[in-house]
């Protein structure tokens, strides 16, 4: 009998006590709108603004409805209109594009590299052919670009950057915590993230203007001063009556599940890279397989992990995940002619006017993608490496026999 993982790729932890027990005091007193204070009281999402803001580093700190709500608002903090080109990776998620498109802009898409990250020479290039003056960047699945090569390809063009940090909460580039290079970093709270509330999001910046646009674009109305982690209130002054609301706010209740699981991140971090660790040693050395190497400048936060398997036909990878799903081990493919669950790829978003991107295409054609929940054990990280390795294995020989 071959072997079996029977564990769950989409198990998170439970919410921490102390958590729940925020939670429930927030449903006692029952002000759950983040302006509904008592008298003298900051609120549970001022306070956890104030707290991310000073666990990323940043002057600022916003907490959204969500990751995909914190896109849309920080490119219409910074003015971006209908019809304005917005620069992106071609290898990214959904939210990503769509954030683009909520505003009426149009994706220009940028190839990515077989490190996962934005290649930087077609960024410039982009960069001179679209004219586009904002880019999008995606920290698709924490894989860090060198991020003083891409600042200085973008301020020298005078491209304001907006990070997408969904996969890289708790991670940094040379100690600077990503999201603190661009004008802009934008978080998520979602269940699949580094920290869960369901649905959340955030966004920082140090800019004064750019976060006060921010706040009266989330649905602050004109109660801006109960905000902590705030720009000065004269700054509100200029922007309070020519910046729309669009509601997108954060409530007492989320904030109050996600406070005490800021304190934790770090250690979080490292229960993730363990795991990564234990799945990347029992992989690297298959034949056939491409381990994807993490930046050594960068500290990643392992909740999935990447490889490739270059050079098969779409049938031969096709089989290789239903070989892994057969014995338990969830793996999702890039390269699949039609989207399924999360990976639907540029070619899908048909939305986007249509572009070619044959670097993009040879990546992705054979990108696996795999999550690792903090559920899995170190032991269930070294089974589902020998049941990957095990196929892989399996895959090439069949193969080498045609
Ligand atoms: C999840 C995700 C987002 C958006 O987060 P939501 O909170 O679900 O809107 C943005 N970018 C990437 C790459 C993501 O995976």
């Amino acid at each position: 009998m071959s072997e079996r993982f029977t564990g769950s790729f989409t198990q998170q932890e439970p919410i921490p006590e102390a958590g729940i027990k925020a939670a429930l005091e927030v449903l006692q007193h029952g002000r759950l709108h983040r302006y509904n204070v008592a008298e003298g009281e900051l609120g549970e999402t001022a306070l956890l603004e104030q707290e991310f803001a000073q666990l990323t580093g940043a002057k600022y700190a916003l907490a959204v409805a969500s990751g995909g709500y914190a896109m849309g608002c920080a490119m219409r903090a910074i003015g971006v209109k209908a019809g304005d080109k917005v620069l992106s990776n071609g290898f990214t998620l959904a939210p990503v594009p769509g954030a683009i498109a909520s505003l009426g802009a149009e994706p220009v898409f940028v190839e990515v590299t077989e490190n996962l990250t934005i290649d930087l020479d077609d960024l410039a290039a982009k960069i001179d052919s679209s004219g586009a003056k904002v880019l999008l960047l995606s920290h698709m699945r924490g894989h860090l670009v060198d991020m003083e090569a891409l600042m200085a390809t973008c301020d020298a063009a005078n491209v304001a950057v907006v990070e997408d940090c969904a996969h890289t909460m708790g991670a940094d580039w040379k100690g600077v915590h990503s999201g603190r290079h661009g004008i802009i970093g934008c978080y998520s709270c979602q269940t699949y993230k580094h920290i869960n509330s369901g649905e959340g999001g955030f966004l920082t910046s140090d800019d004064d203007e750019v976060m006060a646009r921010a706040i009266m674009l989330s649905g602050s109305y004109m109660l801006f001063e109960r905000h902590a982690a705030t720009p000065p209130v004269e700054v509100f002054e200029r922007v309070k009556y020519d910046t729309p609301n669009i509601s997108g706010r954060m409530d007492n209740l989320r904030a109050a599940i996600l406070r005490p699981q800021l304190p934790m991140l770090e250690a979080q971090v490292d229960k993730w890279n363990a795991r990564y660790a234990k799945v990347e040693e029992g992989i690297r050395n298959c034949p056939g397989l491409h381990v994807i190497e993490r930046a050594p400048e960068g500290r990643f936060v392992g909740s999935s992990i990447q490889f490739l398997l270059p050079g098969y036909r779409p049938e031969q990878i096709e089989s290789f995940v239903q070989g892994c799903a057969a014995r338990g081990v969830e793996l999702k493919w890039f390269g699949a002619a039609e989207p399924k669950a999360f990976t639907s790829r540029y070619d899908s978003w048909k939305y986007a006017a249509a572009q070619s991107l044959p670097q993009t295409d040879r990546v992705l054609a054979g990108l696996i993608d795999m999550r690792l929940p903090l559920t899995f054990t170190l032991e269930d990280c070294s089974t589902i490496a020998r049941i990957i390795t095990d196929e892989a294995m399996t895959l090439s020989q069949s193969v080498a026999a045609q």
